[in-house]
């Protein structure tokens, strides 16, 4: 059996940056898969470049950008204005839809205003959950005109079941005053206003981390299946053995519980998978536009992104993303099904115009959206306070079972790596 004073199970964003920023070298990396990434893994096909889902990149501390582009050689990095759009009946609005109100037609305006000023619709009390809350923030028109239909797509579940607070900073909050000023002066600013993105796919971020990492103190294909907490003893599906001082788990935190035998109440922990279809075409489609929200439940996809838009590649290439429950069955055939139902709804919207497919991949990410409910919330605290007195700590967007992006990720590992360096 193997002994190491860290053992970092998953190869991720979180996993990669625990081990940069770890004192010394008594770390191994255990990754379930043969290559190292996570959902930060890119796809190369038929000279199209494409992520495992749409990944744009917003620093918000400079220290973080700085550390990934100075080891990231000579890749290009372009920095973008965004510009995402909602497809609205046959218009494209601005996005967020709630400060775009003015762009829809009269009738349409005036009962969101009406409903925003009288809130109409919002319940008594503060609210309970995640669709209260958009009733209650918004009103009954805008509610139910976008952002329920949507979040439902994207979520595929009850949004009361859901907490209010369930898409964190993430969430475009806008009162009436900045709805009613954004008629006059467009602000659309949000937590996304510009990104960046490296010409190599979100795979370079990875790479780039990995510059900080010891090779020999990686092991692929290793995929951890039980933790003995009383022995601090992880063992592979294989029978191997691994003790550990310190185990720094980035798999989903349901996995992890399984993992260790700690009891816990199923029900408390679901979440949405998504399945990603990446597209390749002959030629270019719409120019300049780097996403489209749908909420119209005809189509499938609730959300569609153009990669070419961003390098302007002179062939269109598409991710095309679509919500599903995480117990929905998607063998080949119902892959192959939604293929069909995807480019029928992309020939509907008329992004696909006489366009011919030339390239295709796909992908299932299971978990995606985790659901984050109060019972979620409190059991995910109090679990992790119980696994870290064992000396084992559950980070990553899926370890700490919440809503983030890889800056947050890295955020998290390295403070945990911190406070492992001053244990000692
Ligand atoms: C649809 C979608 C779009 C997104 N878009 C963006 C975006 O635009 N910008 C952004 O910043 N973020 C985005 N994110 C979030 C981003 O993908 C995650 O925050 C990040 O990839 C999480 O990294 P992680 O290392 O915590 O987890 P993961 O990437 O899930 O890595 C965990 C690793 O652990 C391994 N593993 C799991 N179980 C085991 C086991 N038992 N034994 C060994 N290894 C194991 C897995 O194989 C995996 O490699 C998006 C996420 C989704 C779902």
């Amino acid at each position: 059996m193997e002994r190491v004073k860290t053992l970092i199970l998953g190869g991720g964003v979180s996993g990669l940056s625990l081990a940069n920023w770890l004192d010394g070298d008594d770390y191994l990396v255990l990754e379930a898969e043969q290559e190292l990434g996570g959902y930060c893994r890119t796809v190369v096909q038929d000279g199209f470049v494409w992520d495992y889902s749409g990944h744009f990149f917003h620093f918000k501390d400079p220290e973080i950008e700085r550390y990934l582009v100075e080891r990231m050689g000579d890749q290009r990095v372009r920095t973008v204005v965004k510009d995402s759009r909602i497809r609205h009946g046959e218009a494209l609005i601005d996005f967020p839809f709630q400060k775009n109100i003015h762009q829809l037609p009269k009738e349409e305006l005036l009962d969101c205003l009406y409903d925003l000023y009288f809130k109409e619709g919002a319940g008594a009390g503060p609210p309970a959950n995640f669709e209260e809350m958009l009733y209650a923030k918004f009103g009954r028109s805008i509610a139910e005109k976008f952002l329920i239909p949507y979040n439902e797509k994207l979520y595929a579940c009850d949004l009361a079941t859901l907490d209010v607070d369930a898409m964190g900073r993430f969430f475009p909050y806008a009162d009436l005053g900045d709805i009613v000023r954004n008629f006059r002066a467009a602000d659309n600013a949000s937590y996304n206003a510009t990104f960046t993105y490296p010409e190599g796919g979100a795979i370079q971020y990875i790479r780039a981390l990995e510059a900080g990492v010891d090779p020999a103190r990686v092991r692929l294909g290793r995929r951890v299946a039980a933790v003995d907490l009383a022995e601090r003893v992880a063992t592979t599906v294989d029978g191997e053995r691994f003790a550990f001082e310190y185990l720094v788990s980035s798999a989903p935190f349901v996995r992890l519980l399984e993992m260790t035998g700690l009891p816990f109440d199923r029900a408390t922990y679901t979440w949405n998978k998504v399945l990603v279809f990446n597209l390749g075409f002959d030629r270019k489609g719409p120019s300049g536009i780097h996403w489209i929200y749908f909420a119209d439940r005809a189509l499938p996809f609730y959300r569609i992104g153009f990669y070419d838009n961003i390098f302007d590649t002179d062939r269109m290439s598409l991710y095309v993303e679509l919500g599903y429950p995480h117990d929905a069955p998607l063998d080949a055939a119902a892959v192959e099904a939604a293929r069909e139902r995807v480019l029928a709804g992309l020939r509907a919207v008329s992004v696909v115009d006489g366009h011919e497919l030339v390239s295709h991949h796909h992908v299932v990410l299971d978990p995606a959206y985790v659901h984050i409910t109060r019972g979620s919330v409190a059991d995910v605290a109090e679990k992790k306070r119980v696994l870290a007195l064992r000396g084992v700590h559950s980070i990553g967007r899926y370890g700490s079972w919440t809503y983030c992006s890889i800056e947050d990720n890295i955020i998290e590992a390295r403070a945990l790596a911190r406070a492992l360096n001053a244990a000692g």
